[in-house]
């Protein structure tokens, strides 16, 4: 590259060493921290914006604490475990561990709200991965209203067929699919016809500085038409501050997830939502 000195190239190549060597660790230990559980999950919250802020459901997000990283954030380590294969595993340790969570909210009696958990392509397009799911529903007596499944239009490319058929198995059975990151990606609205999905969730890159520019507030309008249109709940997810729910509160939306109303909630914070279905 023009106009970099040999000093340059030295500190790139340094800094690129030390993020494969980052790397290459947090692959080597992905199994270890399984097996000692080192993983954890976190529920954030979803709220209906026009019932007086009333919180309507939830999302399952993954959490590594990692002996010598500290916290390792899925957003890093979840390609990797793609790479490696190894995020089957890990997404049947997710599923596992939402149902048993489930149960025990219900034995203990609280009264539930659907959860949606997060699904790799590859996990989904494991050959038994419908026969997995349901066992593991039924091991925890877990009602499928309880649970809804965040795909992303990555899983489509190829597999439209394959993939339209387990969806349409799973709706059968009661289970909600939300399409996640929507305007992220190449966003073809030939899928959105053919899947017959249930929500749309709309990336964050598309809500954060919503308040300021024109051209993010029509993409939104667009899509919640959009969405609505199909019938589709619509979710606006990363809304951190109150110029963008102001602006959001215009629009037909379902349900917002964000920072403004709340990060993600360890066990015991969300228990205490589920009694109230109220942020404290
Ligand atoms: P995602 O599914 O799009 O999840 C939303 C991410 O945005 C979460 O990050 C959440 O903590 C974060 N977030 C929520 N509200 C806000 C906000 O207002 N501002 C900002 N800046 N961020 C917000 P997280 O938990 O780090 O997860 C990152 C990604 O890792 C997820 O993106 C998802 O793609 C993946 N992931 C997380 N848990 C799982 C899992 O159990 N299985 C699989 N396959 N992927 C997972
Ligand atoms: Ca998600
Ligand atoms: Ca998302
Ligand atoms: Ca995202």
């Amino acid at each position: 590259v023009k106009g970099l000195s040999k000093n340059d190239y030295r500190f790139f190549d340094r800094e690129m060493r030390i993020s494969n060597q980052r790397a290459f660790q947090i692959k080597n230990d992905l199994r270890i921290g399984l097996d000692n559980n080192q993983f954890y999950l976190v529920y954030q919250p979803k709220v209906s914006p026009g019932k007086k802020d009333i919180v309507t459901s939830y999302e399952a997000l993954i959490r590594w604490q990692h002996p010598e990283f500290q916290e390792v954030s899925p957003g890093e380590f979840i390609p990797l475990a793609e790479e490696l294969g190894m995020i089957n595993e890990i997404g049947d340790w997710v599923l596992e561990n939402v149902c048993r969570q489930l149960k025990a909210w219900k034995t203990n009696g609280y009264d539930l709200l659907p959860v949606s958990i997060n699904l790799s392509s590859s996990q989904f397009l494991q050959a038994d991965f419908v026969d997995k799911f349901w066992s593991v529903l039924h091991a925890y007596q877990v009602d499928p209203a309880w649970i809804q499944i965040e795909i992303t239009e990555s899983l489509f490319i190829d597999n439209e067929k394959y993939v339209q058929q387990i969806l349409k198995i799973m709706k059968e059975n009661g289970i909600k699919i939300a399409l996640d990151d929507f305007g992220t990606g190449y966003s073809s609205l030939a899928y959105l016809q053919k899947l017959d999905l249930d929500i749309l969730k709309i990336d964050r890159s598309l809500i954060s500085g919503i308040s300021h520019l024109s051209i993010k507030r029509k993409i939104a309008t667009t899509i919640v038409q959009l969405g609505k249109s199909m019938g589709m709940k619509v979710v606006a997810e990363g809304v951190e501050t109150k110029e963008e729910l102001d602006i959001l509160r215009n629009h037909d939306i379902d349900e917002i997830q964000g920072y403004y109303y709340s990060k993600p909630l360890a066990i015991q914070e969300m228990s205490e939502v589920l009694k109230t279905k109220k942020l404290g």
